[in-house]
């Protein structure tokens, strides 16, 4: 295989362990189209208007394929494929949906290797965790939900629960495929139909999932799946014969879209943006604590909802942290997505590393100190070191504001209660993390914390059983778990 230039990964510093590359083929991915038109109705089909977007692969700046841009028409098709294709499909027993289930997530396995590869080359992702952690998620969430079709009756629903007919779903790009299968299993499960539009930067395991679709069978139009940006995504959600809107992005928007839907009788959920506290106390064991932290906050680029992007460490075991932190992060590996070594990849888009390089430079500004290990960066496409920030207040907007980047604010306490006051000073609430050795302690502060997910001595473990949302201005709903069957029952 010819390698790309631009996409090596770094030449490992004196003192590191120097890897061999290991790249991924980029074959693998299958054939990427030139361009791109819509999922509905069981077809691929073309927009009804001539605008066009261009997805590129984050870490060379290379266009991958072009995409259509959405228009109302186009939704209004989608919807009504959607709005045909419910009728049978809310009346098929559940355990012949559990059927169709199962076999998405059987061929989602059969077809992962393909799928974390294309999800690297659009989102920028390592595949070491697209391979590892998207993937067998994507895979059991389709599983788990094929397992409760059959068992709504018992979901503590009451007897017989109804679906509540065609879902317009919005999600993000931080987790393409992951984010999809939160929001199609659970409401395929439930007896709904969909209408999906992923991200405008990474459409394309989204549209492979069209394939998958007919690849089982899938009755037409009960998946039909969307591209554009945010017109198109504002489209969805206001149209009026949608019944359920689930939206998982950032805060603004999910305000605007609860705005829109006031008044009307659409179901809403809302996975919106989080500011989460990983709180270190001195009991903690420092080397695993270390191991959360990087987790925590350098997992998927700090392109994560929950990230741990706020350390609250005790005054006291401050310095022996942030000695051992430092030395960790300077052995991350930062570059080609495709190399198995890598551990930090590509930042998704030009504009979220504006924004991360925005708030990094107001860090400084406001006077908090910076610092990032020695890395040499790949030439092309979009990257930004692991980044820590010390002598950081609560004032500070590095503490305040999302980043979405890989960039850590730490801050100190001396108590349980000042750690507590800090953690719940944030207008979010969608996870925290706490490392002590004392069970009471843990659970002392879970019961004080205002966040939907609390961690205990772990960070970031995400299970299709488990129920994932927020408090706050983090949202409201719940997916996941027997609890993210509510958003998509009449109940
Ligand atoms: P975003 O809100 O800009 O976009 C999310 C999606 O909404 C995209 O598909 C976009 O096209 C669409 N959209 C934009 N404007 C719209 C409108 N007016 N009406 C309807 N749809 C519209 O967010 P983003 O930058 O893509 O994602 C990052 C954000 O998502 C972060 O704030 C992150 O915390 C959040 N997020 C939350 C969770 C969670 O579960 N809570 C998970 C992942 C990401």
């Amino acid at each position: 295989m010819a390698k790309n230039k631009q996409t090596e990964a770094p030449t490992p510093k004196a003192g590191l362990f120097s890897y061999a590359p290991a790249p991924e083929s980029p074959a693998a991915a299958g054939e990427i189209a030139t361009s791109y038109g819509h999922f509905i109705g069981g077809e691929f089909v073309d927009s009804s208007g001539s605008e066009a977007l261009k997805t590129v692969n984050p870490a060379t700046e290379q266009v991958l394929a072009e995409f259509a841009q959405g228009t109302d028409e186009d939704v209004e098709r989608a919807v009504a494929a959607a709005r045909k294709a419910f009728t049978d499909w809310s009346a098929l027993p559940g355990s012949e949906r559990a059927k169709y289930l199962f076999r998405i997530a059987r061929i989602i396995q059969e077809r992962s290797r393909e799928l974390a590869v294309l999800e690297s080359i659009d989102n920028g992702k390592p595949i070491r965790e697209t391979r590892d952690v998207d993937l067998p998620l994507v895979a059991a969430h389709f599983f788990y939900y094929a397992g409760w079709a059959d068992k709504l009756d018992f979901a503590g629903y009451g007897a017989n629960p109804r679906p509540l007919g065609v879902a317009g779903q919005v999600i993000p790009w931080n987790f393409p495929l992951l984010m999809l299968a939160w929001k199609i299993a659970p409401a395929l499960a439930t007896g709904n139909t969909v209408v999906l539009k992923p991200a405008e930067t990474t459409p394309l395991t989204a549209l492979r999932f069209a394939e998958i679709c007919r690849q089982a069978g899938l009755p037409k139009g009960v998946v039909n799946i969307v591209t554009g940006d945010g017109r198109t995504g504002a489209a969805l959600t206001s149209h009026p014969d949608v019944n359920k809107v689930a939206f998982t992005g950032s805060t603004p928007v999910g305000r605007a879209i609860a705005k829109q839907l006031a008044g009307s009788r659409k179901k809403l959920s809302l996975e919106l943006g989080g500011k989460a506290a990983n709180i270190v106390f001195d009991d903690a064991p420092i080397d695993q604590a270390v191991e959360g932290i990087v987790n925590g906050i350098f997992f998927n680029q700090g392109h994560v909802c929950c990230a741990g992007s706020r350390l609250l460490v005790q005054e006291s075991i401050q310095d022996e942290l942030l000695d051992a932190l430092k030395r960790r992060m300077g052995t991350l590996r930062v570059g080609d997505p495709l190399d198995k070594n890598t551990d930090i990849g590509a930042i998704n888009s030009a504009a979220q590393l504006a924004r991360i390089t925005e708030l990094s430079a107001a860090g400084e500004a406001e006077g908090a100190e910076r610092w990032a290990p020695e890395c040499e960066l790949p030439g092309a496409g979009y990257w930004f070191r692991p980044t820590l920030f010390t002598g950081v207040s609560q004032a500070h907007r590095i503490a305040r504001e999302e980043i979405f980047g890989p960039v850590l604010s730490v801050l100190t306490f001396r108590t349980p209660t000042e750690a507590v006051e800090k953690a719940n000073n944030t207008p979010y609430g969608l996870s925290a993390g706490i490392w002590t050795e004392k069970g009471s302690r843990i659970l002392w502060m879970a019961n004080q914390l205002k966040a939907g997910v609390v961690w205990a001595n772990t960070f970031n473990k995400f299970d299709p059983t488990s129920p994932f949302g927020g408090y706050k201005e983090s949202g409201y709903g719940r997916e996941g778990g027997r609890h993210g069957l509510e958003a998509y029952l009449d109940v």
